[in-house]
């Protein structure tokens, strides 16, 4: 549904976005009210301004019109309200934490049951055309040793995670079978049309300074010396969270977008990640030197919150991503890691 607004002079358009409260959400809701859309914020209460004052300062600058909805992924039909006459849905919200008690209920439930809660209120109105779906990269592959045991080269939007399960690797199995839920919910109608989002490790300033996605987290264990004794040989996928923020709008504006989009800048081990920190920042941070061999992770890694089997599968594995895609078909540019992860250290250093 177009909506005349009287403050821009123009015809706008109408998007739901949940998840906009987050690290990656509130870049997307910045973006959206930058270029002028009406978003529906999906907030889960609204008394927690602190969560949202600032897009609304956000709003007050820009084009678009922010509103604000109250909704939870776990209260079915929370979203139905908003979506109505909304033409379009970001859905961004899950738990992205490593940091849980019960797999099921902190992680699973909210991701798989909130999807489908979101979906189904896609269903029930008649406006929305287009879901656009925050997945992860931990849908594509579980653990990294998937690729050299498929016989892989490297994975690309053809490969779902088959490895991870609620007990090993709660958080991948969460994002993969919210991601294989919206993929039947979708089939079985023919209203609107979903776009999925597949991006690596999200990196880059935050704009939300109530988000405890594992993204900040990271580099607050990185930056305060955790890993000083040595950082384990992981590799990941890294992306700009701006890019990501311009990727779910390219999907949600390009008309052609369809399927999955892996999102990477480059897949790095976490000591290159290290390293490209101490050249800009030099010795200001306790920062590992060496990567921790992997019988002590598997020894100790518990002390980190990573069980042995995580090291046996994960530890010391080459890891490629295929983002042709996202170059070629969704047309993003990304942003070198190394203004990334500097853009990401200064901000922590202003937000203390
Ligand atoms: P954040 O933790 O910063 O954001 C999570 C968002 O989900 C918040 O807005 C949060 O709301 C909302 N949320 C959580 N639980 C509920 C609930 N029960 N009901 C309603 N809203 C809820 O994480 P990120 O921004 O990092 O992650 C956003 C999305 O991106 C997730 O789907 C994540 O899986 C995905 N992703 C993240 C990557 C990363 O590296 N960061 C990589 C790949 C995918 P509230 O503010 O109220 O807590």
């Amino acid at each position: 549904m177009n909506i005349y607004s009287i403050k821009t002079n123009k015809m706008e358009k109408t998007i739901l976005v949940t998840g906009g409260t987050g690290y990656i959400g509130a870049w997307v809701t910045k973006k959206l009210l930058e270029k002028g859309y009406i978003v529906r914020l999906a907030v889960r209460d609204k008394s927690r301004t602190d969560k949202y004052q600032y897009l609304q300062d956000i709003s007050e600058k820009n084009e678009g019109k922010l509103e604000l909805w109250e909704a939870d992924l776990l209260k079915m039909g929370s979203y139905d309200a908003a979506a109505q006459g909304a033409e379009a849905i970001i859905h961004m919200a899950s738990p992205f934490t490593l940091r849980f008690k019960d797999p099921i209920k902190d992680l699973i439930e909210p991701a798989v049951n909130g999807t489908k809660n979101v979906l189904e209120a896609a269903n029930k109105s008649e406006s929305v055309k287009r879901v656009v779906l925050t997945s992860s990269v931990a849908a594509v592959h579980g653990d990294t040793i998937d690729m050299t045991e498929s016989g892989l080269s490297e994975f690309t939007e053809e490969h779902f995670n088959y490895s991870s399960s609620p007990k090993h690797q709660p958080y991948s199995y969460s994002k993969v079978a919210a991601e294989k839920a919206a993929w039947d919910i979708a089939k079985n109608q023919a209203n609107w049309e979903l776009v999925v989002i597949n991006p690596s490790f999200v990196m880059g300033p935050s704009l939300s300074k109530t988000s405890d996605s594992e993204s900040i987290n990271f580099m607050k264990d990185m930056l305060s010396g955790k890993f000083k004794s040595g950082a384990p040989d992981l590799q990941f996928g890294f992306v700009d969270v701006r890019d990501v923020a311009d990727a779910h709008i390219l999907a949600l504006e390009n008309e052609d977008a369809e399927g999955r989009h892996i999102l990477a800048e480059r897949t790095a081990g976490v000591l290159d990640v290290v390293n490209i920190i101490r050249n800009e920042f030099g010795e200001k941070y306790k920062l590992p030197k060496k990567h921790a061999p992997k019988f002590v992770l598997m020894l100790m890694g518990w002390m980190f919150g990573i069980s042995r089997k995580f090291v046996k599968n994960n530890v010391g594995y080459p890891l490629k991503l295929n983002t042709t895609k996202s170059i070629e078909k969704l047309k993003l540019k990304y942003m070198p890691l190394e203004q990334t992860l500097k853009d990401m250290v200064l901000q922590m250093e202003e937000n203390k």
